[in-house]
């Protein structure tokens, strides 16, 4: 049988019949949801909800550390207010051994005296320190506040830019189930083998498992080969519905012209 035109989708429309010819409305089928789940797969506002996701990491990273830098601080600070009531403790007792009666001598009342001048010295330091920790807190405070300000400035923005891409990603969503229900009608007839065998060749052979034959030029292959006028006629007499492999890009022929 010779068809004279070359329109595939219009020879596919005219001879829905043929398993082979279905399989190149198929193809074309395939083809529209590969190119569109690649977009989908590639849709900016992915990229930058990913982009954004990291941001948001490294804010929360950020507070965590702050974190655990101001439970340090509280701890220490904790530590040096406990030492300091017991310097306080310690100086009450020494005052108190000063002033009784029961210490006598000229050089235990200066050892005391001693022991105190050292005890108040220590307190001095240990309340700096506290002041110090104190400032330290202060600014960590400061900056968990700008962090946490930031951090929910990134919060708000990464869910505007999932919406976002939710929206796109619907809208693509849409198109494919319908590209697919198309696709379920189109199949319908076709044999389980054969479509086996195409969608086989399809994932071999990036994403186009059969090709249209018009004038002597496979559409899966280079179109600059030309298929000897021999080799097109040996096909031509395969029996029908038998898939052809095309000699030089292996994929299923269908020959239209
Ligand atoms: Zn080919």
């Amino acid at each position: 049988m010779t068809v004279t035109h070359t329109n595939p989708e219009e020879t596919t429309q005219r001879e829905t019949k043929s398993p082979l010819r279905q399989l190149l409305a198929v193809q074309a089928t395939d083809i529209e949801i590969a190119q569109l789940t690649k977009t989908r797969q590639g849709l900016p506002a992915r990229a930058a909800c990913a982009a954004t996701e990291a941001k948001l990491q490294q804010a929360s990273q950020l507070q965590a550390k702050i974190k655990d830098h101001m439970d340090a601080l509280d701890s220490e600070q904790k530590t040096t207010e406990q030492e300091i009531e017991e310097l306080d403790r310690r100086l009450k007792e020494s005052n108190a051994r000063l002033y009784s009666s029961e210490t006598t001598g000229l050089r235990a009342i200066e050892a005391l005296q001693e022991q105190i001048t050292g005890l108040k010295r220590r307190k001095q330091v240990a309340e700096e320190v506290v002041l110090d920790l104190i400032s330290r807190r202060d600014s960590a405070v400061e900056k968990r506040d700008l962090v946490d300000a930031k951090h929910s400035e990134i919060t708000q923005q990464l869910a505007q830019q999932t919406e976002s891409l939710k929206t796109e990603e619907d809208k693509i969503d849409a198109v494919l189930k319908e590209l697919s229900e198309t696709r379920q009608a189109q199949i319908l007839g076709i044999p389980q083998a054969l479509l086996q065998d195409y969608e086989s060749r399809r994932d071999r052979f990036g994403g186009v498992g059969v090709a249209s034959l018009a004038d002597q030029h496979c559409f899966g292959c280079d179109l600059n080969i030309m298929h000897p006028v021999a080799e097109v006629e040996r096909m031509r007499q395969a029996p029908p519905d038998t898939p052809i492999d095309c000699s030089e890009c292996g994929r299923i022929i269908v020959i239209v012209a």
